[in-house]
């Protein structure tokens, strides 16, 4: 029985903590929020991340630290790693923190990206519009996530507000890049170099949040031994242990790396009942040093996303192989409130289910991406 200490305590850290408790492991959560969701499922050390007198406290009862937060402090991260064990790596976290060292490393393992440039003025941002054309998309270079602090310019007129909006913190322009889908690969890696990965996941956004997840998606073989390939290089440059994701784009048979997240991923989520071994187990599996387990798909899965407030939970759990997450946290625009997987052996019978709980639930334009999509394949 070994203790795993999870700095953040959102729904990844909930997602873990209920993974791991079958192989026996207990959890340590740290939040500087009192109502953290994960604290309903494991014991909470209310702290700020630079309270270092909370967190020796906290690393003398844990075995291992690991994340739910990539923008745990770098500083935080080093810390840790004085007092105990910490997967993955601070120096893994700190390039995923910052989108311009990780688009840097992608063009260092070969992975091509969207064109574009460092802005940290009125000027480098005109200079970067020329580099990349327009449209383009404006980012803060660290503490973005879920499309916040990003903007898109469509036309020049657009710096002067779009430098209004950003400026004033290191920034990023990328080339819009007009993609067929958005595709991830999460991945695992022991302490001892084992890699797996699940299927490739196709993804849509809404707002830049993450709506709905598609795996096992039909790919080229190229493209997936491609997609697959530069994960497994960006985890060994890393000395990456434990599970992370590769967001791509697909764009007319390229693929583009968009960013990397260092932890348990939204798009891995339909691998809890979709594979015989989840993003979640694997990451305690990876960070403890024990074998890891099967990433296949056991069948066709859908991840559908709740997101600012729950839907009614009775036309998911009325679904035969449907089940639904709560996060337990209370509603707010934008906030990632829960979601529901629904398994099926194939895409006919994964369609049926989807339309069934698109009708009951009043969300037909929800499930309809995916649908039309599943469709396509079956064509
Ligand atoms: P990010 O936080 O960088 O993952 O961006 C959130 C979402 O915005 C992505 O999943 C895409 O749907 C969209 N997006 C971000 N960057 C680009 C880009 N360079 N071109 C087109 N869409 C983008």
């Amino acid at each position: 029985m070994a203790t795993i200490g999870i700095l953040g305590g959102g729904q990844l850290a909930r997602m873990l903590a209920i993974a791991g408790a079958p192989l026996g492991h207990r959890f340590l959560v740290v939040d500087s929020a009192a109502d953290a969701c994960a604290a309903q499922v494991a014991p909470l050390m209310q702290a700020d991340w630079r309270d270092f007198a909370t967190l020796e406290k906290f690393a003398n009862q844990i075995d291992v630290a690991t994340f739910d937060f990539e923008n745990v402090p770098a500083e935080t991260a080093e810390w840790l790693t004085s007092h105990t064990r910490v997967f993955p790596n601070p120096a893994a976290l700190s390039v995923a923190q910052d989108r311009l060292l990780e688009k840097n490393l992608f063009g260092e393992i070969d992975l091509e990206t969207p064109v574009f440039a460092a802005v940290d003025s009125i000027e480098d941002l005109r200079a970067a519009v020329a580099k990349t054309g327009l449209p383009a998309v404006l980012k803060t270079r660290r503490l973005g996530y879920d499309g916040k602090g990003q903007t898109i310019l469509k036309s020049h007129s657009d710096i002067e507000s779009a430098w209004q909006t950003l400026g004033g913190v290191p920034l990023i322009l990328e080339a819009f890049v007009p993609f067929d889908s958005e595709i991830s690969v999460v991945a695992v890696r022991s302490r001892s170099g084992e890699f797996r990965h699940y299927p490739l996941t196709r993804n849509w956004h809404q707002d830049g949040i993450l709506s709905i997840s598609l795996a096992p998606i039909k790919v080229d073989e190229e493209i997936e031994r491609r997609a697959v390939a530069r994960a497994r290089a960006l985890a060994e440059r890393l000395d990456y242990v434990g599970v992370f994701a590769l967001e791509l784009f697909s764009c007319e048979g390229r693929l583009l790396g968009n960013e990397m997240a260092p932890r348990v991923h939204n798009s891995g989520h339909w691998t809890i009942e979709g594979t015989a071994c989840s993003q979640f187990e694997n990451h305690v599996r990876a960070v403890l040093g024990l074998p890891l387990g099967d990433t296949q798909a056991l069948g066709c899965v859908a991840m559908l996303n709740w997101i600012g407030e729950l839907p009614d939970a009775t036309p998911i759990l009325a679904e035969a192989r449907a089940h639904w997450h709560d996060y337990g946290k209370s509603p707010r625009a934008g906030r990632k409130v829960g979601h529901a997987t629904i398994c099926a052996d194939n895409a006919e019978e994964l369609i049926q289910r989807l339309q069934r709980v698109g009708r009951a639930l009043d969300r037909e334009d929800h499930v309809a991406p995916v649908i039309a999509a599943l469709s396509a394949d079956a064509g």
